[in-house]
């Protein structure tokens, strides 16, 4: 499994050098990278929601977007999640851009409805709650969805994923497009979160905030986040928990 890593480094120096992250100096997290049992794992920021992992099990992908040029120089996926239909999530030219010959796919069952043939041969469907395996990571699917009346309609509960992924006895949270859903706040044990914020699609500063001091995962990426002000989001988490927030910056590729 461990043979299957394929970082590339002049990707990483190229990706992280505009990273600048508040707590590397605590010398527990430096260049977005988080030590496992089994090796490291990278985090590489594309944009807004889109990014990859570098893990022992391979390379993932999350969302990807903006097309193939976005994600020149990465890596070719060898597992790719996909949260929901929404453009900055899905995008099926960029997926047949990306996609490699043993790529696998995990999606919300309305995408995999929506895939061409050939994609969902190689695609698994998981609905909220289910649980699975890919590259040998244990996979859940956690719901996304939105809780304010005027939201509803954006992200209906019961259709959209977020995913836990175990990767190596490291728990990481892709909490997608979501509100501070009881499932969210219900979670425990997570070692690295990626929580979104942005109105009217998700949810404001404050109640990302709340949840993430309520989960308390060990560190949080605010993702996904638009032109919300992530330093009042950090000031809050930092004021109700002792989880270390890492914001490398999504918008400036
Ligand atoms: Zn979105």
């Amino acid at each position: 499994m461990l043979t299957r890593r394929k970082m590339m480094t002049t990707t990483a120096a190229t990706i992280s050098a505009t990273t600048v992250l508040p707590f590397a100096a605590s010398g527990q997290v430096s260049e977005n990278r988080f030590a496992t049992d089994g090796g490291n794992i990278q985090v590489y920021p594309v944009n807004h929601a889109s990014f990859w992992m570098g893990t022992p099990n391979g390379v993932i992908y999350v969302d990807p977007v903006d097309g193939a040029d976005a994600w020149e120089g990465a890596p070719s996926p060898d597992l790719i999640l996909i949260t929901h239909e929404h453009g900055d999530h899905f995008d099926l030219e960029t997926l047949n851009g990306i996609i490699a010959e043993e790529t696998v796919l995990v999606t919300n069952p309305a995408v995999y409805d929506m895939l061409p043939e050939d994609l969902k041969a190689r695609a698994t469907a998981m609905a909220n709650g289910d649980e699975g395996e890919a590259l040998g990571v244990p996979i859940r699917a956690i719901p996304a969805y939105n809780l304010t009346e005027e939201r509803l309609n954006y992200h209906p509960k019961g259709r959209d994923n977020g995913y836990v992924l175990t990767i190596d006895g490291f728990t990481v949270y892709i909490a997608g497009d979501t509100e501070d859903i009881p499932e969210m706040r219900a979670l425990s044990g997570i070692d690295l979160a990626f929580v979104p914020m942005n109105l009217p699609y998700t949810m404001d500063v404050n109640a990302a905030a709340s949840a993430v001091a309520e989960f308390n995962p060990t560190y949080v990426y605010p993702y996904h986040y638009g032109d919300s002000d992530i330093d009042a989001f950090a000031a809050e988490v930092a004021s109700a928990s002792d989880t270390q927030v890492l914001m490398p910056g999504w918008y400036e590729g």
